[in-house]
């Protein structure tokens, strides 16, 4: 928290499949609320979904946060990295189980490319368990290089087949 001044819309994807996965979720949304500088406006629903990729993982569970954010966008990816840490996310664990996952898909209206950060997240737009939580708390954002708005995403890509269910547990 600790915010001075306007800030800037975040919206950041959770996700984990290792341990007791809604309390990680709920853990990382009030470790991300109470960072300097970043309060946490909107938390969508809580989502089951099967693992996309090479090899078996236990299922995922998926939600979003928006957040007011006052630092700059590679200080906020420092600061989520260590929230994973904490979490006991071991370093080079892409595309392994985890506890937490913590992306930034959106901020403000920036376009970032740095060799830490790609922002709007470069896979979101093809992941139903991103889009689907994102367009409940912000179906109506445009993507700053597209201008597609979030919902329109999630409409292009629904009936693909990603296996995708509502999760009862809620975020906070
Ligand atoms: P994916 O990015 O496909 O969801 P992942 O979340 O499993 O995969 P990680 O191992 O968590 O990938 O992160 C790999 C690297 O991605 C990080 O070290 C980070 O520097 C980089 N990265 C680039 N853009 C972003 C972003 N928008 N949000 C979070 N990390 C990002
Ligand atoms: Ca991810
Ligand atoms: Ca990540």
């Amino acid at each position: 928290m600790k915010l001075s001044g306007r800030g800037e819309s975040v919206l950041i994807a959770l996700g984990g499949n290792q341990g007791d996965r809604l309390a990680q979720l709920q853990g990382g949304v009030r470790a991300v609320h109470a960072l300097e500088g970043v309060e946490v406006l909107a938390g969508s629903s809580v989502f089951e979904t099967e693992f996309i990729g090479p090899g078996r993982q236990p299922d995922f569970l998926n939600a979003c946060l928006e957040a007011r954010c006052e630092v700059a966008p590679e200080q906020l990816l420092t600061a989520l990295q260590a929230i994973e840490e904490q979490a006991g996310r071991c370093p080079d664990t892409h595309l392994q189980p985890r506890p937490l996952d913590l992306d930034i898909l959106l901020f403000g209206e920036r376009v970032v490319h740095t060799r830490r950060l790609t922002v709007p997240h470069p896979r979101m737009r093809e992941r139903a368990f991103v889009l689907m939580p994102l367009a409940e708390i912000a179906g109506t954002r445009k993507f700053p290089d597209s201008g597609e708005t979030v919902a329109e995403a999630c409409a292009r890509i629904e009936g693909r087949g990603q296996e995708i269910r509502r999760f009862s547990g809620r975020l906070g």
